[in-house]
């Protein structure tokens, strides 16, 4: 697949292969891009911006729906594309590219609701008859920068609150799985004027340093690990960034929750898409006093997880993204049963899978648990009640999401309180995202909050206006 800059396709001599993570197929090509085509989308975006801007919000509604309904006809496609460059289950691909079709319509509805407000100048010093009101206008050029595993939808959190914003996008996708998100932007392309979106393929250290520091790119938007967000808030200059980064977050199961739901909740977080989520369940918190219970019944569930074939129906956890990804999961996992977790089941690696894994006696010193471990393992801390619980939650330099299994009122509301994340659910996992939620973490968890309404008022300026009617 070729890149598209100011309109045009364009492939390169220089290619890098994509590779299906269950059998190693190649699925498709993508030119290795360099800081001269990074340049020239930035240019077009930039010659843009006078079109973009002259378009009614109500066309760029229109647009929104329109591809929004496009994506729906074209939803088998995109599952599997999805599953085939990533590896995702095709029934979680399929549920990617159904949140897919209703982030476009929250875009939608959201880019007629960009209001300005009137402002009491007369309330200053000095003010007296004079009226001020102001208007949201937009950023100019937004540079998204996308991870691998949700290859289309991360994607369109960021280009379409751009675009409801009347904002050009440069959108570079992760080398890994870049070909969802090139077929993505082919589609959205149609819909606005030349040069509003561009994909430039290549790798992160060239042609993504290029986006995030040049003078011509107004905001960065980026979605991946704590390392590269680090680099970009130190290169970003004087531009607005937001940061979506790593997670490791915790689920709390209580002596008196409801252990089948906590079951349930911890099964459904630990193992989507093998673990390779930001959101997913990282830590197990659960009291001493229901902690054999609950690693049973864990352990049950886990065993009858459907592994293998992503693109079978059936199957409930795929491969990770590649061998690299598997061997440190496996080299985690072995370094706690070292150190004396007891390993309930899994603890396999076959190739580019790992099986799903419960391991019980963790500490939140291994390395299992002390940073982010991408991969389908459930690891149990044992804890003595909510005080303890609440303080292992927040042992960590992140704080993405995180849930609480409780039917005690005056617990749930105190983890509320003082769980350091960005959200936190009661009697559900942190999984649970809708994509209109403020969504975005605290502490190296990252910088900013996505979700349409949250993602376009960052994407635009708010410029005063003042009439003298003395
Ligand atoms: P990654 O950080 O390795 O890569 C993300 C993107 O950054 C890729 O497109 C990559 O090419 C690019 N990149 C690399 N070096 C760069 C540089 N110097 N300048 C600019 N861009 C550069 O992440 P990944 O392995 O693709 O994804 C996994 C990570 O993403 C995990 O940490 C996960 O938790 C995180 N993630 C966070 C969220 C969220 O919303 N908070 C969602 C999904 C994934």
């Amino acid at each position: 697949m070729e890149m598209l800059i100011n309109g045009e396709l364009i492939d390169l001599d220089e290619k890098i292969d994509v590779l299906n993570p269950f059998n190693n197929d190649i699925v498709g090509t993508v030119p290795l891009g360099n800081s001269e085509h990074i340049k020239k989308a930035i240019n077009a975006a930039n010659d843009a911006k006078i079109d973009l801007n002259n378009m009614s919000s109500r066309k760029i509604s229109e647009a929104l729906y329109n591809i929004s309904n496009e994506i729906s006809e074209k939803s088998d496609d995109f599952s599997k594309l999805i599953t085939l460059e990533t590896g995702k289950p095709i029934s979680a691909a399929k549920d990617e590219v159904k949140r897919s079709v209703d982030t476009f319509k929250f875009a939608a509805e959201e880019s007629k609701r960009i209001y300005g407000e009137s402002i009491p100048l007369d309330a200053g010093i000095g003010g007296k008859g004079f009226l001020g009101f102001s208007i949201k206008i937009p950023l100019g050029v937004v540079g998204a920068i996308t991870p691998f595993n949700y290859p289309l939808n991360l994607a369109i959190h960021k280009l379409a609150p751009a675009l409801a914003a009347k904002n050009a996008v440069i959108l570079k996708p992760s080398l890994s799985a870049p070909l969802t998100a090139i077929k993505l932007s082919k589609i959205v392309a149609d819909y606005f004027p030349k040069g509003s979106m561009n994909v430039v393929t290549g790798r992160g250290s060239v042609i993504g340093d290029e986006l995030v520091s040049s003078d011509l790119v107004n905001k960065i938007s980026f979605t991946g690990g704590v390392e590269v967000g680090k680099r970009i808030s130190q290169k970003a200059g004087m531009k607005k960034i937001t940061l979506e980064l790593g997670g490791n977050d915790p689920l709390i199961v209580l002596g008196d929750a409801d252990l089948d739901e906590a079951v349930l909740g911890a099964v459904r977080g630990s193992y989507l898409n093998a673990g390779q989520v930001c959101i997913a369940v990282k830590r197990l918190i659960v009291d001493h006093n229901v902690a054999d219970e609950f690693a049973e019944k864990i352990t049950k569930k886990t065993l009858k997880l459907n592994v293998g074939d992503p693109l079978n129906p059936k199957t409930d956890v795929g491969p990770l993204i590649n061998v690299e990804a598997a061997s440190h999961v496996e080299n985690v996992v072995n370094d706690a049963i070292d150190k004396g977790s007891q390993l309930l089941c899994g603890g396999e690696r076959k190739g580019n899978i790992y099986m799903p894994t419960v391991l019980d006696y963790v500490k939140s010193e291994m390395p299992v648990v002390n940073s982010e471990t991408f991969g389908p393992i459930s690891p149990i801390i044992r804890v003595n009640g909510i005080e303890e619980a609440i303080k292992v939650a927040n042992d960590t330099q992140y704080g993405l999401q995180a849930g609480i299994y409780t039917e005690n009122i005056h617990h749930a509301l105190k983890a509320a309180k003082e769980i350091d994340a960005g959200s936190v659910m009661i009697n559900k996992q942190s999984t649970f995202r809708t994509d209109n939620m403020p969504f975005g973490g605290f502490k190296m968890s990252g910088l900013g909050k996505e979700g349409l309404k949250y993602a376009i008022e960052d994407m635009t300026r708010t410029k005063l206006i003042v009439l003298n009617t003395n």
